[in-house]
């Protein structure tokens, strides 16, 4: 691969959905998840175990009384699915 700083944003979402299953580790250990079709960079804190997104309604969850916007809960519902082999999986 090598220089990956030459790929535009667009390009660099379809490489990270395609090749990665949707998530891309960065060099502090943060995962970058990626929704089809979405411009929403979702990330998860690997050592804090936090989750973090860059759309309004995480920005302005606590007026909203959130935890996470519904972009985290798909990425979370995706993961889990992943891992149990089952969609409908959700722990609370
Ligand atoms: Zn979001």
């Amino acid at each position: 691969m090598g220089d990956s700083r030459s790929l535009s944003t667009k390009e660099l979402e379809h490489l990270i959905i395609e090749k990665f299953d949707g998530v891309l580790i960065d060099d502090y250990g943060w995962e970058h998840h990626k929704l089809e079709g979405k411009d929403y960079d979702i990330r998860f804190d690997r050592s804090r175990l936090e989750w973090a997104c860059d759309c309004k309604a995480f920005t302005f969850r606590h007026k909203f009384k959130k935890k996470y916007c519904k972009h985290i809960l798909e990425v979370q519902d995706n993961k889990l699915a992943q891992r149990s082999g089952r969609a409908s999986a959700r722990v609370v």
